[in-house]
């Protein structure tokens, strides 16, 4: 401190050179006595020394006060800086001493400062105070307000300038505070889209921003000076503020100070609407003045109204969903609509509601159902529809097709998931790929594809199951079908008649049954039947869809012609066969008849004349000729069914029925038979052979008799597409295990002493029911009698 500015005056001074400065009265002390005595005298001394005493205390004064101060000489350096001022500007003093001011305050180039500093001296520019920034050696920005006075001697020439530095740094940043508080609140005043409006002791307007003139209509110079209720409350609400806001007035207290409310208010014209309103008191010196900020709600009632109306539609629609909806928080049943109370089998939301989710899945969907509800917490996204298995109230389980959407339920993060009772549909897909399975399975054993064919506009579909693509040979997977490549699978001499079947198909006729074949890529041939049927078009529809099967007739074809050389081969052995009986009995006939009449001879010229036993020999020849005779005759007659027959025409079966009887009358006489017929039909065949069919069966129903005499009755009846004839005897009958034996040629039953015949008879009889397209079969009972039937069929047929 003793180090401060101070000194440095008294340093110069004490050099010898330097005359006292200007105010300087310490060389008082120093004056010779005498002179002092004589100044004494004058009086002077006395004030002298006062004068001295006050340029001390000034000294102490500045060196001591909180107010930096310097003094500068007419160059303007720094001929005395104080404490204060040494520690603001963060200098020592012993630093400014003796140098220009400008090195330590001025902010411009140190030549301008100068300049103003002569400018001032001379007084040409005004002194401060002035206001400088300045910026200390540690960086620290101040602001100084700087008042200056001119020091001037006794002539009153300006000898340099005192100057005392005020720190006006924080004064200035409150005030560049309280400058932008104001360009802030002045901003929000204009710009709030709430009125802002301020009242003053007497309830009348003394802010008024925009919004307030938009919302209630009145512009600011209608309404400033106004009374705010009387104006803007409307009457219902008038007298209320009126009572209340004397007593706001004094104590700045009102139930509606620092509250919100929501109230209406009274635009120009007349019209109300809802209003929020927030008041505030402000004092102002003895008075009460109020602040108010008014919202308009008309918009938000509107839109709270239509929130509230779309929250009762979104409920009427949750509620009334045929599909379960149901919302969770945390793991637990929030909300279940009627739907979802039903599927989980429940009979109020009660018995749910609060409980975890998770109980009502059944284990198995558990750990999925877990991943899914993280997957929609995570994303915040939809989750896709997935099925899970869920367990009602009784313990039964559904299957459910669910999905999720995240959702915000009484402030809480959850989930809003759609269930839909699936199991019916599951049952029934269930149901479906077992019939499926069971279809394809019957197809590829019955080796029956099925296909079905659709054309409509452009687009033409030709759908195969899998047994379709194995009988063409092909894979579902290489091979594409359309109906174009369809026919190349067609072996090239069934193309054509292929393309002739589906032609009809386009043309909408019923296409008829179509044998082809298949051309395989082993090179083999496999044989299909196809079979197709025209669904019908609805009405107005071009649309053709054909529906059919294809069926593997490969085997059968085969077979059949198999069947057809074998049976080719058996006709021709047949006919070979026939030709050598006809030849063998035709030509034995010649050489027998020759044996016959010479051992006839032989028994007319010599019997008696030779030996008893030559006699029974040549009887015995004489026999045997005659036997073989038989046996040629029935033999040439057997095969002459077949090659001489006569062209089948209209025969009526009576008139062939009553030659037989006329050839057999010996017989029928001798034997006393009684033989008996109802009307018969008129076929069609060969008379000759049908008579000789009566005659075979009636003379064996006369040959084969018993004791008594026979009874015979030969009748017709139309069995479907045939005439059966019937031809009934009361004789010996057969015995079952001979019932087939009797057709087969030289087959009897009795030896020719018992019975004579040669066993040809019924053979023959068969051969002429076949030519006629029937057959010959027989029922009988042994010792009562046998019934042989034969039919023929109906002419036309
Ligand atoms: P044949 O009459 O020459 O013996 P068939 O071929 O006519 O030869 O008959 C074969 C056998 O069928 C007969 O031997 C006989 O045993 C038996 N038979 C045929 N017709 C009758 C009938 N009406 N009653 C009983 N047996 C019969």
């Amino acid at each position: 401190m003793a180090q401060t500015g101070p000194q440095s005056p008294r340093e110069e001074q004490a050099q010898p050179s330097a005359a006292p400065k200007e105010g300087d009265f310490s060389c008082l002390r120093e004056l010779p006595l005498p002179l002092r005595e004589q100044l004494d005298s004058l009086g002077l001394s006395r004030a002298l020394s006062q004068l001295i005493e006050s340029e001390q205390r000034f000294r102490d004064l500045f060196e001591q006060g909180p107010v930096a101060y310097h003094e500068l000489d007419q160059e303007g350096n720094v001929r005395w800086v104080n404490q204060a001022e040494c520690e603001l500007l963060g200098v020592e003093a012993s630093a400014m001493l003796g140098r220009p001011i400008f090195n330590f305050v001025s902010r411009g180039a140190p030549s301008e400062s100068r300049e103003a500093f002569q400018r001032k001296l001379s007084g040409q520019q005004a002194l401060g105070p002035f206001p400088r920034d300045h910026i200390r050696s540690d960086g620290r920005h101040l602001t100084l307000e700087i008042h200056e006075v001119l020091i001037r001697d006794a002539r009153g020439v300006a000898t340099g300038i005192r100057s005392v530095m005020l720190d006006v740094t924080r004064r200035k940043e409150i005030e560049e505070a309280l400058r932008q508080g104001e360009d802030i609140l002045r901003s929000v005043c204009a710009s709030s889209l709430d009125a802002l409006v301020m009242i003053d002791g007497g309830g009348r307007a003394i802010l008024w921003n925009p919004a307030a003139e938009r919302m209630f209509g009145y512009t600011s110079a209608e309404m400033l000076g106004q009374p705010v209720h009387d104006l803007l409350a409307p009457a219902a609400l008038r007298q209320r503020f009126q009572e209340s806001y004397p007593a706001f007035q004094k104590t700045g207290q009102g139930a509606a100070i620092g509250t919100m409310r929501e109230l209406s208010a009274r635009r120009k014209d007349g019209s109300e609407f809802p209003i929020d309103l927030s008041l505030a008191a402000v004092q102002k010196g003895a008075e009460w003045q109020a602040v108010g900020v008014i919202r308009d709600m008309t918009g938000r009632k509107r839109a709270e109204e239509a929130l509230r109306e779309s929250r009762e539609s979104f409920r009427r629609v949750v509620e009334n969903a045929p599909e379960a909806i149901f919302v969770a928080t945390k793991g637990h049943f929030r909300y279940l609509n009627p739907a979802a109370i039903k599927l989980f089998g429940a009979a109020a939301d009660s018995e749910l509601l609060d409980q975890p989710v998770m109980m009502r899945i059944h284990p198995d969907s558990r750990a999925a159902v877990a991943e899914r509800i993280r997957q929609v917490e995570e994303r915040r996204a939809d989750s896709p529809p997935w099925i899970t298995k869920y367990l009602r109230l009784d313990g039964t389980v559904l299957d459910v097709e669910g999905a999720a959407v995240p959702f915000l339920y009484e402030g809480e993060e959850g989930g809003l998931v759609f269930a839909r009772d699936i199991t019916a549909r599951k049952r029934a897909e269930e149901d479906l790929r077992a019939n499926e399975d069971l279809l394809s399975q019957s197809q590829s054993i019955g080796h029956l594809g099925s296909f079905d064919w659709r054309l409509e506009g452009d687009s033409d579909v030709m759908v195969w199951t899998p047994e379709t693509y194995r009988l063409f040979g092909v894979s579902p997977e290489t091979f594409v079908l359309t109906s174009e490549t369809f026919p190349t699978l067609i072996h090239p001499d069934d193309q054509a008649s292929m393309q002739t079947w589906m032609r009809e198909c386009l043309a909408g006729l019923g296409p008829p049954d179509l044998e082809f074949r298949v051309k395989l890529p082993d090179g083999g041939i496999r044989y299909i039947m196809g079979r197709g049927h025209l669904l019908p078009q609805e009405a107005g529809s071009k649309s053709i869809h054909v529906v059919g099967a294809a069926l593997d007739i490969t085997e059968r074809r085969l077979a059949e012609e198999a069947l057809l050389r074998r049976t080719e081969e058996l006709k021709r052995s047949n006919t070979e066969l026939e030709q050598f009986a006809y030849v063998a009995s035709h030509d034995l006939q010649e050489p027998l008849r020759m044996v016959s009449s010479y051992m006839q001879l032989l028994s007319r010229r010599y019997k008696g004349k030779l030996d008893s036993n030559a006699d029974e020999f040549i009887a015995f020849a004489v026999d045997g000729a005659k036997r073989m005779q038989q046996l040629i005759n029935d033999m040439l007659a057997f095969s002459r069914v077949a090659t001489r027959g006569h062209e089948f025409e209209p025969v009526e079966a009576d008139t062939a029925l009553k030659q037989a009887l006329s050839n057999l009358t010996a017989a029928i006489e001798e034997s006393h038979a009684n033989v008996t017929f109802d009307p018969l039909p008129v076929v069609s065949a060969d008379s000759g052979q049908l008579t000789q069919l009566f005659q075979n069966l009636i003379g064996n129903a006369i040959k084969f008799r018993r004791l008594e005499p026979p009874r015979i009755h030969v009748s017709a009846e139309r069995r479907a597409k045939e005439w059966v004839f019937s031809v009934r005897d009361n004789g010996i009958g057969i015995e079952p295990q001979h019932l087939e034996r009797i057709f087969v040629i030289f087959q009897r039953l009795h030896t020719a002493a018992e019975f004579p015949g040669t066993g040809l008879g019924l053979a023959i009889s068969k051969k002429i029911a076949e030519r006629h397209g029937g057959h010959l079969w027989v029922t009988s009972e042994p010792g009562a009698g046998s019934v042989f039937y034969f039919s023929i069929p109906v002419q036309g047929q």
